[in-house]
């Protein structure tokens, strides 16, 4: 591994990226960088990374589209989630438990780097199972995460009145839950925020309205041919949420992930009230209520429906009956990014090229600073690493070098 002492052998130089203005055809400038690391996509997967390697004193550049762009990262239910996680890919056990293990010193050191407090509540956490059925399929596929980690691995099934000693204001018709003390909350906000604040901070360059149009491999680097200018890189990290599909594209790969709808419905502020996070209403440090649970399968359609908002609500009442005086005083919907088995990707595409994404980016935040964004300063993603690979998809094309 390189680092930042290591500096005759680092294939990294450590300096700041330099900006460059060059005239093409004498009438357009455009503007030239040149970096060690290109992160594309600024969400809080990209940023975690670019986060990660300006710790590791590697100069990079963040390349972002502009606010219009479609984001998980400013619209999702801040969790920081363990239980279920690995049902479909054991190895994902292990590492999100791994993930909310460095979250306290992820949230610490952005406090004291950025002043920003990132609201990490790690108490445990509960998932309402609304019918006998709902919590006998919990019950079983507890039990299957479990038996396929092999490890400890603790967690309770709680029936009604089990439910109702944690939170009170349980509805009588709920069946039960499961819960664990590996789960909890954070503000996802706030930590995109630090994210952003801390790795300018560390010299990190972040350009927005820099959408990625182009990648070629030449004279031994990637160019990153953006709406804004050019960008050479050594390496780059394709860590831009649902746009990695088209940045797989210009690589030749095809990425396996594609939008899952979520619709959040907020309510007016509450006292706090529960000690602990919850997948269906959380409560977040400002005193608000996110409900929510739809997963649609509608593409990029970004809308908000009555009948699902009715639902939402309808689901939420049944879960907890004070809520049917409490207002609702907004309400969105947002895209996750889904790989066929809700795990994440971690692919070296193409020499020098890395995939990173997944669909927990909040619950992975500090694994990806802390763990992955090592990897491309290694210049590869470890063999332990090799089930989160796109080998696992069957059907994907692997790439021929680009030229
Ligand atoms: C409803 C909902 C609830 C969720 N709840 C949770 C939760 O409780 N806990 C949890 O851990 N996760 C949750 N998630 C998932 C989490 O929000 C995402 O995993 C995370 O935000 C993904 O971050 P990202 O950076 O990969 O993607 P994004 O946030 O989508 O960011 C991608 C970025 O890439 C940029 N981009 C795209 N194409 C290009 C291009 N060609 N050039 C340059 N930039 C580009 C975009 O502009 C964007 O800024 C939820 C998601 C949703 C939708």
């Amino acid at each position: 591994m390189h680092t930042a002492s290591d500096s005759h052998s680092n294939p990294f130089r450590c300096a700041r990226s330099r900006p460059a203005k060059i005239s093409i055809l004498r009438r357009t400038t455009i503007m030239l960088h040149e970096t060690d690391v290109a992160v594309i996509g600024g969400g809080l997967v990209g940023i975690a990374i670019a986060y990660g390697l300006a710790n590791q004193k590697v100069s990079s550049i963040v390349l972002d589209e502009g606010d219009g762009a479609i984001r998980a990262s400013r619209g999702n239910f801040g969790l920081v989630w363990v239980q279920g996680k690995g049902l479909l890919l054991k190895e994902y056990t292990p590492w999100a438990m791994k993930a909310a293990e460095y979250w306290p010193e992820l949230a610490e050191r952005l406090m004291s780097e950025t002043s920003i407090d990132v609201g990490l509540m790690q108490t445990g956490g509960l998932f309402f199972c609304k019918t006998p059925e709902a919590l006998a399929q919990r019950v079983a596929d507890m039990a299957q995460v479990k038996a396929q980690f092999g490890g400890e691995y603790n967690y309770d099934i709680l029936d009604n009145a089990g439910v109702r000693k944690m939170v009170p204001e349980i509805g009588h018709t709920i069946a039960g839950a499961s819960y664990s003390d590996y789960d909890g909350q954070a503000n996802p906000i706030r930590l995109l925020r630090a994210f952003h604040r801390a790795y300018g901070a560390l010299g990190g360059t972040y350009l927005a309205n820099n959408g990625v149009l182009g990648i070629r491999h030449v004279e031994g680097k990637f160019e990153v041919r953006t709406t804004d200018g050019i960008v050479r890189a050594q390496r780059i990290v394709l860590s831009a949420g649902l746009g990695n599909v088209k940045l797989g594209d210009m690589l030749g790969v095809e990425i396996p992930i594609r939008p899952m709808r979520g619709q959040i419905m907020v309510t007016e502020r509450l006292p706090q009230m529960f000690g602990l996070a919850m997948e269906q209403v959380r409560q977040t440090d400002d005193g608000t209520l996110l409900i929510g649970t739809s997963w649609e399968d509608v593409g990029f359609d970004l809308s908000t429906t009555d009948e699902t908002s009715r639902r939402i609500a309808n689901d939420a009442i049944d879960f907890f009956p004070f809520l049917a005086d409490v207002k609702i005083i907004r309400t969105w919907a947002a895209l996750r990014i889904l790989s066929p088995d809700a795990s994440p990707i971690y692919d070296e595409l193409v020499p020098g090229a890395f995939l990173v994404t997944c669909h927990s980016g909040v619950s992975l935040a500090a694994i990806h600073a802390f763990e992955s964004a090592k990897w491309i300063v290694e210049g590869a993603v470890p063999q332990s690493m090799e089930a989160f690979g796109l080998k696992r998809f069957a059907k994907t094309k692997r790439p021929q070098l680009v030229a």
